[in-house]
């Protein structure tokens, strides 16, 4: 099959998500073809070092045999029983146990779903049922942020603070608020990056004096933004939360989806932030993205709710705790546990990345640098000095990736921010090519800034 073949075949029957379909088959997708390591390959040949580990997934990188294996063995053994008439399986049994055992205490329940997006649904519909069962129906609206991202069900876009997202089917679920985000670098003024947070955090104890505190059954957030722009809140904004959750007893979500499981060098985001969620939607690095999985932690807060008053939920999926998934995933926190990944996170390759990702702050475009563990972003800028953003900001980030994508190198684009999200499994000399060719794309595109003002 040639190349040309597959992209005429695929822009005759392929819609792809998060794509502008008439300008894809215009340009011709690109078929990936294989994955080693923090490496993809795609249908010429063509080699890629894997700066977004897939889509923020592929923790333990591609092309590992042990997972191959594990789904083999239980495929061929139980290739599929649910979980729905007082049954289980040993593979789906033992991962709930496996993720509880990572959370510090409190979040010793597992609910499984096949995706974010439907962990999304179902904690929503959870922290509403929590409350009936309390007694307080009328604790139902939900408060998420501007720019958030929770998945694209209907009621994932409409948590999403994605105007864009919003605009297109609406935003049809009733009982949701948004408030701002903690982006310091482009909404902070003349505030100090803590004094900002404080007022980020403040935003939610109004909504919530506004809406009344017995109107309110959670908060969602993620711990690091990131399909918004990786925005890495200042320190000030978590333990504010927390508080203001707490005092107002509204129960706290963190979408772990992407700090989970290793990314921000402790198992899950929250516990970067010392804050104690009560709810916690995973996904994508739960399987590297081997199978499609995703689940629910829930505390022994809710979980005492949802087990000994509310009797049946009314809520499930055919997959949930499918055999195959929970094997890959099972198989995938084995290897993030014996190849000590997350403290590989947070003790060396973490650090080292920090330093690599922070010396492109010296470049005229970068405004910032941030990150927590692999998760960042270089925040461009058509003036540093005023932190003044470029106009045509989606144009200009796409310009960087193309030329990074040109020589070798994986990144995402959000506006005029790059977005890196690396395999754990990455090294120094990857780390090292990822800054060199960032910087390439920098300097192209400092030659062309004047387009995009
Ligand atoms: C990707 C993502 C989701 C949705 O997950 P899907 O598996 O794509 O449905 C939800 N929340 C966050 C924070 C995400 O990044």
């Amino acid at each position: 099959m040639s190349i040309s073949n597959l992209a005429a075949i695929d822009a005759a029957h392929h819609i792809h998500p998060f794509s502008d379909m008439k300008a894809l088959n215009a340009k011709g997708t690109r078929i990936i073809t294989r994955g080693e390591g923090s490496h993809i390959f795609d249908s010429t040949g063509k080699k890629y070092l894997d700066g977004f580990a897939g889509l923020w997934c592929v923790n333990i990188g591609y092309g590992r045999p042990e997972i191959a294996d594990a789904v083999q063995r239980q495929m061929n053994e139980l290739a599929y029983y649910n979980a729905f008439f007082g049954t289980s399986t040993p593979s789906a049994t033992l991962l709930a146990e496996k993720i509880a055992s990572h959370t510090e205490g409190h979040l010793n329940h597992v609910f499984f779903t096949n995706s974010g997006s439907e962990a999304t649904d179902t904690w929503f519909r959870m922290a509403r049922v929590y409350w009936q069962a309390k007694g307080q129906p009328e604790k139902k609206i939900v408060i998420a942020r501007r720019n958030g991202y929770h998945g694209s069900t209907v009621a994932g876009a409409s948590l999403g603070g994605m105007k864009h997202m919003h605009q297109q089917a609406g935003s049809e679920i009733t009982g949701i608020a948004h408030i701002g985000q903690p982006y310091w670098y482009a909404e902070g003024g003349e505030l100090t990056p803590h004094e900002f947070g404080l007022k980020a955090a403040k935003e939610l104890e109004d909504k919530i004096a506004e809406l009344g505190a017995d109107k309110i059954a959670a908060f969602v957030a993620e711990p690091i933004q990131g399909a918004g722009g990786v925005i890495v809140p200042p320190d000030s904004y978590w333990p504010e939360i927390q508080r203001i959750c707490t005092e107002n007893d509204i129960l706290l979500v963190a979408d772990e989806v992407i700090c989970g499981f290793g990314r921000l060098g402790q198992w899950f985001g929250h516990q970067h932030f010392k804050v104690k969620p009560d709810l916690a939607p995973v996904a994508k690095g739960l399987s590297s993205g081997y199978l499609p999985i995703g689940a629910v932690l829930i505390s022994d807060r809710v979980a005492d709710v949802m087990i000994n008053e509310v009797g049946d939920f009314f809520h499930g999926f055919t997959y949930s705790g499918h055999p195959v998934s929970a094997a890959a995933a099972l198989e995938n926190l084995r290897i993030i546990e014996d190849e000590k990944l997350v403290e590989r996170v947070r003790d060396d390759i973490g650090p080292y990345f920090t330093k690599a990702w922070k010396s492109l702050e010296d470049h005229d475009l970068v405004g910032t640098a941030e990150n927590v563990g692999l998760m960042g972003a270089l925040q461009m800028a058509a003036e540093k000095k005023t932190r003044q953003r470029f106009t045509k900001a989606d144009d200009f980030g796409s310009y960087v990736r193309n030329v990074c994508l040109e020589n070798g190198l994986v990144l995402r684009a959000t506006g005029d921010r790059m977005l890196a999200s690396p395999p754990l499994v990455i090294t120094e000399e990857e780390v090292d090519f990822m800054v060199k060719v960032t910087r390439l794309g920098l300097d192209a595109a400092w030659k062309v800034r004047g387009d995009y003002v």
